[in-house]
């Protein structure tokens, strides 16, 4: 009997889309417990190649129940998209499960998204426009629709007049926008609720029988540590908590069910969107490392946009790793790394005050800060077939030792390639 959390430690795009249908063949469940349409998880299996925004990575499991828990941001657009692109490529239907208290991502969090983009400009969080800041906005303001809102018409009329009372004034006052009129959204949102209705259950009655029969369960994050409200680098986090602690919270489970927190982090760095990223590579290094990072280049698996990359930043990493509480790490994209001579990692930031730490500073010093590297020998040799830590060549190995030491968390995977075998298991 286990409950796994498998979370990212850095900036998302870890490769925790690939740790999830890994892992997969031996849970019962998987479930998604926040975040919204705004990333993708690749994976690469007998299907070919998925970037999933709103399904869960089990989903290629016939034997795998997934679920969609109560803290997600239900994209009803996405979610059908997926589904059918999944059926068109015969991957057989995914058994599926939707929380009825789970909120739905409303057109105008997407419009809204959009035009606050706009009107900061320059200022702007480099937002991916799925909606996801506005639909926390109006969840905690306690403006949200649940999805079992979407059957009563009456009921979901009232809702959204409440919600657009303000956002009107907004729209045409701040924004120059036509104002929006609830009773034209009511027809699409109750479409909505007639797509859902095959998936839509009281899934924390599900999960908690589930965690009492013993059953495997898989909690899937989105996006990283760094990236959390509370402990990331605000302002340039997302809108719901992206750790491990908030996992039975938002998939709807007991605290004390959590067993195991994996956390995945990448061999080198990358990042997405604005904000401190102390490692950061220009030029020629860091188009060579983008070119050659994950399956087909460090490119976002939802926008497109070019990545931010950098070496292996154990500050970030081992603070990111005790935010999450990992109690284990899987280490990916390590064959990524094969073309070095030598590898830096960043081991102590230097603050604008000429301080050195390894501590990892709040957002107001972080700016300023600076890496300090050091250097260990490159192998120089592919690793997409090593499947055994002893058939990694000796430089490789004291990589993965030198980083474990670093972080303080026992590392049990490491992926050396974007497919489902490409994977070291050390026990
Ligand atoms: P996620 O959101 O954490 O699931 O990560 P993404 O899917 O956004 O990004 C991870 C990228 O790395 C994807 O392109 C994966 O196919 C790729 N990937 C995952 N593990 C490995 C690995 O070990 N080696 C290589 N080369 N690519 C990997």
């Amino acid at each position: 009997m286990s409950v796994t959390v498998i979370v990212g430690a850095n900036w998302g795009d870890e490769g925790k889309g690939k740790m999830t249908d890994v892992l997969a063949a031996q849970a019962a469940y998987v479930v998604r417990y926040q975040g919204g349409s705004n990333a993708g998880h690749t994976i690469i299996n007998d299907y070919g190649k998925f970037a999933l925004q709103m399904l869960p990575s089990g989903v290629f499991r016939p034997e795998v129940h997934n679920v969609i828990g109560p803290g997600v941001a239900l994209d009803v657009e996405t979610l059908t998209r997926e589904l059918q692109t999944l059926q068109e490529r015969g991957v057989p239907a995914p058994r599926l499960s939707i929380a009825e208290r789970a909120q739905v991502v409303l057109p105008y969090h997407r419009l809204f998204d959009r035009l606050e983009e706009e009107r900061l400009g320059d200022r702007s969080f480099g937002s991916t426009r799925r909606g996801i800041a506005p639909f926390y906005a109006d969840k905690y303001a306690k403006l949200g629709i649940q999805a079992a809102d979407l059957y009563d018409e009456r009921r979901l009329l009232q809702r959204l007049e409440q919600a657009l009372e303000s956002k009107n004034v907004l729209l045409e006052q701040l924004y120059g926008q036509e104002p929006l009129s609830a009773d034209r959204l009511v027809p699409e949102l109750m479409t909505w609720g007639e797509q859902l209705r095959p998936y839509l259950r009281d899934t924390t009655a599900l999960l908690h029988e589930a965690q009492q029969s013993g059953a495997t369960i898989l909690l899937e994050s989105q996006l990283g540590a760094l990236r959390d409200p509370d402990h990331g680098i605000y302002p340039f986090s997302t809108s719901s908590s992206t750790l491990a602690g908030f996992a039975p919270v938002g998939a709807g489970l007991p605290p004390y069910a959590v067993t195991d927190i994996l956390a995945v982090v990448k061999a080198y760095s990358s990042c997405v969107g604005a904000g401190p990223f102390v490692v950061e590579l220009a030029g020629a290094e860091a188009e060579e490392l983008r070119r050659r990072g994950g399956d087909a280049g460090e490119y976002g698996a939802v926008t497109g946009r070019p990545r931010r990359v950098g070496w292996f930043d154990a500050v970030a990493t081992r603070y990111g790793c005790k935010i999450q509480g990992a109690t284990q790490v899987a280490l990916t994209n390590l064959d990524v790394l094969s073309y070095l001579d030598r590898i830096p990692v960043c081991t102590a930031y230097e603050l604008a005050d000429g301080t050195v730490t390894e501590q990892f500073p709040v957002s107001a010093r972080l700016e300023q800060a600076q890496p300090r590297y050091e250097y260990l020998d490159g192998w120089r040799t592919e690793l997409a077939d090593a499947r055994s830590f002893d058939e990694l060549p000796a430089a490789a190995q004291r990589y993965v030792e030198f980083i474990e030491a670093l972080i303080g968390v026992v590392v049990t995977h490491i992926s050396v390639g974007p497919r489902r075998d490409q994977i070291i298991r050390r026990d």
